[in-house]
Protein backbone atom coordinates (compact mmCIF):
# COMPACT_ATOMS: atom_id res chain seq x y z
CA UNK A 1 0.00 0.00 0.00
CA UNK A 2 1.60 3.35 -0.63
CA UNK A 3 2.53 5.75 2.09
CA UNK A 4 0.17 8.49 2.66
CA UNK A 5 1.63 12.15 1.65
CA UNK A 6 0.60 14.88 4.59
CA UNK A 7 1.43 18.41 4.46
CA UNK A 8 -0.47 21.50 5.49
CA UNK A 9 -2.03 24.26 4.10
CA UNK A 10 -4.00 27.49 5.21
CA UNK A 11 -7.61 28.60 4.22
CA UNK A 12 -9.57 31.74 5.63
CA UNK A 13 -6.77 31.37 8.47
CA UNK A 14 -7.43 27.53 9.19
CA UNK A 15 -4.31 25.48 9.25
CA UNK A 16 -5.66 22.11 7.37
CA UNK A 17 -3.94 19.25 7.67
CA UNK A 18 -4.21 17.32 4.27
CA UNK A 19 -3.56 13.33 3.74
CA UNK A 20 -2.98 12.73 -0.29
CA UNK A 21 -2.94 9.21 -1.46
CA UNK A 22 -1.11 8.31 -4.33
CA UNK A 23 -3.39 7.12 -6.72
CA UNK A 24 -2.82 3.39 -7.71
CA UNK A 25 -3.60 2.30 -11.13
CA UNK A 26 -5.50 -1.15 -10.89
CA UNK A 27 -3.81 -3.98 -13.08
CA UNK A 28 -5.89 -6.79 -14.54
CA UNK A 29 -4.48 -9.80 -13.50
CA UNK A 30 -5.90 -11.97 -16.50
CA UNK A 31 -2.97 -13.81 -17.60
CA UNK A 32 -2.10 -14.75 -13.67
CA UNK A 33 -4.86 -16.62 -13.22
CA UNK A 34 -4.33 -20.09 -14.12
CA UNK A 35 -1.54 -20.82 -10.94
CA UNK A 36 -3.78 -18.72 -8.68
CA UNK A 37 -4.59 -21.05 -5.51
CA UNK A 38 -8.43 -20.77 -4.18
CA UNK A 39 -6.46 -19.22 -0.82
CA UNK A 40 -4.76 -16.60 -2.82
CA UNK A 41 -8.36 -15.69 -4.76
CA UNK A 42 -9.92 -15.54 -1.02
CA UNK A 43 -7.12 -13.11 -0.17
CA UNK A 44 -7.43 -11.15 -3.26
CA UNK A 45 -11.23 -10.55 -1.68
CA UNK A 46 -10.52 -10.00 1.94
CA UNK A 47 -8.18 -6.92 0.64
CA UNK A 48 -10.51 -5.63 -1.77
CA UNK A 49 -12.97 -5.99 1.15
CA UNK A 50 -10.81 -3.96 3.51
CA UNK A 51 -9.94 -1.19 0.62
CA UNK A 52 -13.86 -1.10 0.36
CA UNK A 53 -14.46 -0.31 4.39
CA UNK A 54 -11.65 1.99 4.46
CA UNK A 55 -12.67 3.58 1.64
CA UNK A 56 -9.11 3.04 -0.55
CA UNK A 57 -10.48 2.11 -3.56
CA UNK A 58 -8.20 1.31 -6.33
CA UNK A 59 -8.73 3.67 -9.18
CA UNK A 60 -9.76 1.69 -12.30
CA UNK A 61 -10.15 2.68 -15.76
CA UNK A 62 -13.32 1.01 -16.67
CA UNK A 63 -12.63 1.79 -20.85
CA UNK A 64 -9.75 0.26 -20.69
CA UNK A 65 -11.15 -3.44 -19.13
CA UNK A 66 -13.61 -2.88 -21.71
CA UNK A 67 -10.49 -3.26 -24.26
CA UNK A 68 -8.80 -5.97 -22.33
CA UNK A 69 -11.89 -8.06 -21.69
CA UNK A 70 -13.47 -8.03 -24.73
CA UNK A 71 -12.20 -11.28 -26.27
CA UNK A 72 -12.26 -13.72 -23.09
CA UNK A 73 -13.39 -13.66 -19.31
CA UNK A 74 -11.44 -15.63 -16.92
CA UNK A 75 -12.90 -14.23 -13.44
CA UNK A 76 -10.87 -15.65 -10.40
CA UNK A 77 -13.70 -15.80 -8.01
CA UNK A 78 -17.34 -16.82 -8.36
CA UNK A 79 -19.82 -15.64 -5.98
CA UNK A 80 -23.40 -16.65 -5.37
CA UNK A 81 -25.18 -13.25 -3.23
CA UNK A 82 -28.01 -12.23 -2.86
CA UNK A 83 -29.95 -9.50 -5.05
CA UNK A 84 -29.89 -6.95 -2.14
CA UNK A 85 -29.65 -3.73 -4.36
CA UNK A 86 -27.30 -3.12 -0.77
CA UNK A 87 -24.69 -5.56 -1.59
CA UNK A 88 -23.20 -5.53 -5.22
CA UNK A 89 -20.37 -7.49 -4.97
CA UNK A 90 -17.91 -6.25 -6.96
CA UNK A 91 -17.95 -2.82 -5.34
CA UNK A 92 -17.69 -4.66 -2.01
CA UNK A 93 -15.07 -6.55 -2.97
CA UNK A 94 -13.28 -3.33 -5.09
CA UNK A 95 -13.31 -5.50 -8.07
CA UNK A 96 -13.74 -4.42 -12.03
CA UNK A 97 -14.85 -6.01 -15.17
CA UNK A 98 -13.94 -9.52 -15.72
CA UNK A 99 -12.69 -10.47 -11.87
CA UNK A 100 -15.80 -11.85 -10.53
CA UNK A 101 -18.53 -14.44 -11.94
CA UNK A 102 -21.34 -12.65 -10.00
CA UNK A 103 -24.58 -15.19 -9.66
CA UNK A 104 -26.76 -13.26 -7.83
CA UNK A 105 -30.67 -14.60 -6.30
CA UNK A 106 -32.74 -13.16 -3.45
CA UNK A 107 -31.44 -15.48 -0.55
CA UNK A 108 -28.88 -16.86 -2.21
CA UNK A 109 -30.22 -19.62 -2.99
CA UNK A 110 -28.45 -22.40 -4.61
CA UNK A 111 -31.41 -23.15 -7.70
CA UNK A 112 -30.20 -25.82 -9.69
CA UNK A 113 -29.75 -23.20 -12.42
CA UNK A 114 -27.61 -21.56 -10.21
CA UNK A 115 -25.41 -24.36 -9.31
CA UNK A 116 -25.17 -24.51 -13.10
CA UNK A 117 -23.95 -21.63 -13.43
CA UNK A 118 -21.00 -22.16 -10.59
CA UNK A 119 -19.95 -25.08 -12.37
CA UNK A 120 -19.83 -23.60 -15.89
CA UNK A 121 -17.67 -20.87 -14.19
CA UNK A 122 -15.44 -23.60 -12.08
CA UNK A 123 -14.87 -25.59 -15.23
CA UNK A 124 -15.17 -23.70 -18.31
CA UNK A 125 -13.77 -20.22 -17.02
CA UNK A 126 -11.17 -20.92 -14.61
CA UNK A 127 -12.73 -19.52 -11.69
CA UNK A 128 -10.77 -20.67 -8.50
CA UNK A 129 -13.34 -20.01 -5.58
CA UNK A 130 -16.70 -20.01 -4.86
CA UNK A 131 -17.94 -18.09 -2.51
CA UNK A 132 -21.64 -17.93 -0.94
CA UNK A 133 -22.53 -14.71 0.39
CA UNK A 134 -25.32 -13.46 2.86
CA UNK A 135 -25.80 -10.52 4.43
CA UNK A 136 -27.51 -9.15 7.17
CA UNK A 137 -31.03 -8.12 7.74
CA UNK A 138 -31.55 -10.10 4.42
CA UNK A 139 -35.34 -9.88 3.27
CA UNK A 140 -35.60 -13.03 1.61
CA UNK A 141 -34.32 -14.89 5.24
CA UNK A 142 -36.95 -12.29 7.18
CA UNK A 143 -39.77 -13.58 4.64
CA UNK A 144 -38.38 -17.75 5.47
CA UNK A 145 -38.61 -16.33 9.27
CA UNK A 146 -41.89 -15.90 8.79
CA UNK A 147 -42.77 -18.54 6.44
CA UNK A 148 -44.13 -15.83 3.77
CA UNK A 149 -45.96 -16.79 0.83
CA UNK A 150 -47.01 -15.08 -2.20
CA UNK A 151 -47.07 -15.56 -5.92
CA UNK A 152 -43.24 -17.26 -6.61
CA UNK A 153 -41.69 -15.96 -3.36
CA UNK A 154 -42.63 -18.98 -2.04
CA UNK A 155 -39.93 -20.62 -4.35
CA UNK A 156 -37.48 -18.76 -2.90
CA UNK A 157 -38.70 -19.06 0.92
CA UNK A 158 -38.94 -22.95 -0.07
CA UNK A 159 -34.79 -23.44 -0.49
CA UNK A 160 -34.24 -20.94 2.48
CA UNK A 161 -36.87 -23.08 5.50
CA UNK A 162 -34.27 -25.61 5.87
CA UNK A 163 -31.77 -23.05 7.55
CA UNK A 164 -35.18 -22.12 9.79
CA UNK A 165 -35.16 -25.56 10.71
CA UNK A 166 -31.77 -25.63 11.67
CA UNK A 167 -31.69 -22.93 14.00
CA UNK A 168 -31.98 -25.09 17.01
CA UNK A 169 -30.87 -22.43 19.54
CA UNK A 170 -34.44 -19.90 19.74
CA UNK A 171 -37.08 -21.21 21.91
CA UNK A 172 -39.23 -18.45 21.35
CA UNK A 173 -39.79 -15.47 18.71
CA UNK A 174 -38.94 -17.51 15.57
CA UNK A 175 -39.57 -14.91 13.50
CA UNK A 176 -38.48 -11.75 11.62
CA UNK A 177 -38.52 -9.40 14.50
CA UNK A 178 -35.90 -11.22 16.65
CA UNK A 179 -32.59 -10.27 15.27
CA UNK A 180 -30.47 -13.22 16.61
CA UNK A 181 -33.07 -15.61 15.37
CA UNK A 182 -32.78 -14.09 11.91
CA UNK A 183 -29.00 -13.47 12.17
CA UNK A 184 -28.33 -17.05 13.00
CA UNK A 185 -30.92 -18.05 10.46
CA UNK A 186 -28.88 -16.32 7.68
CA UNK A 187 -25.38 -17.96 9.02
CA UNK A 188 -27.17 -21.06 8.64
CA UNK A 189 -28.58 -20.27 5.04
CA UNK A 190 -24.94 -19.89 3.80
CA UNK A 191 -24.02 -23.36 5.22
CA UNK A 192 -27.15 -24.67 3.99
CA UNK A 193 -26.50 -23.41 0.00
CA UNK A 194 -23.10 -24.44 0.45
CA UNK A 195 -24.24 -28.09 0.98
CA UNK A 196 -26.86 -27.91 -1.39
CA UNK A 197 -23.87 -26.95 -4.06
CA UNK A 198 -22.00 -29.75 -3.28
CA UNK A 199 -23.96 -32.52 -3.17
CA UNK A 200 -26.06 -31.97 -6.18
CA UNK A 201 -22.71 -31.18 -7.81
CA UNK A 202 -20.32 -34.02 -9.61
CA UNK A 203 -18.26 -31.27 -11.28
CA UNK A 204 -17.58 -29.30 -8.16
CA UNK A 205 -17.16 -31.71 -5.67
CA UNK A 206 -14.85 -33.75 -7.97
CA UNK A 207 -12.89 -29.67 -8.44
CA UNK A 208 -12.82 -29.45 -4.72
CA UNK A 209 -11.57 -32.96 -4.18
CA UNK A 210 -8.83 -31.96 -7.04
CA UNK A 211 -8.42 -28.88 -5.08
CA UNK A 212 -8.87 -26.87 -8.17
CA UNK A 213 -11.17 -24.76 -6.50
CA UNK A 214 -12.02 -24.06 -3.41
CA UNK A 215 -15.56 -23.03 -1.50
CA UNK A 216 -16.16 -20.74 1.43
CA UNK A 217 -19.19 -18.77 2.84
CA UNK A 218 -18.94 -15.18 4.56
CA UNK A 219 -21.51 -12.34 5.49
CA UNK A 220 -22.01 -8.84 4.59
CA UNK A 221 -22.45 -7.07 7.07
CA UNK A 222 -24.94 -4.42 5.66
CA UNK A 223 -24.30 -2.05 8.78
CA UNK A 224 -20.34 -1.73 8.44
CA UNK A 225 -19.27 -2.53 4.76
CA UNK A 226 -17.43 -5.41 6.27
CA UNK A 227 -17.30 -9.51 4.93
CA UNK A 228 -16.97 -11.54 7.63
CA UNK A 229 -15.76 -15.31 6.02
CA UNK A 230 -17.21 -17.98 8.27
CA UNK A 231 -13.78 -20.44 8.41
CA UNK A 232 -16.28 -23.64 9.53
CA UNK A 233 -17.76 -23.30 6.21
CA UNK A 234 -14.44 -23.75 4.07
CA UNK A 235 -12.98 -25.99 1.69
CA UNK A 236 -9.94 -24.75 0.33
ZN1 LIG B 1 -30.97 -10.54 0.90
Amino acid sequence: MPAPVAGFFIESGIICLVIKREIRMYKHPLLNRDKMSPQEALDILIEGNHRFTNSLTVNKDMMSLVSITKDRQHPFASVLSCSDSRAPVEMLFDQALGDIFSVRLAGNIASDKVIGSLEFSSKYLGSKLIVVLGHTDCGAVKAACDNFREGHIGEIINLIRPAVRLEKTTANERDSSNTRFVDNVCALNVQVQINEIIHSSDIIQDMLAAKQIGMVGGIYNLATGEVRFLPETYTL
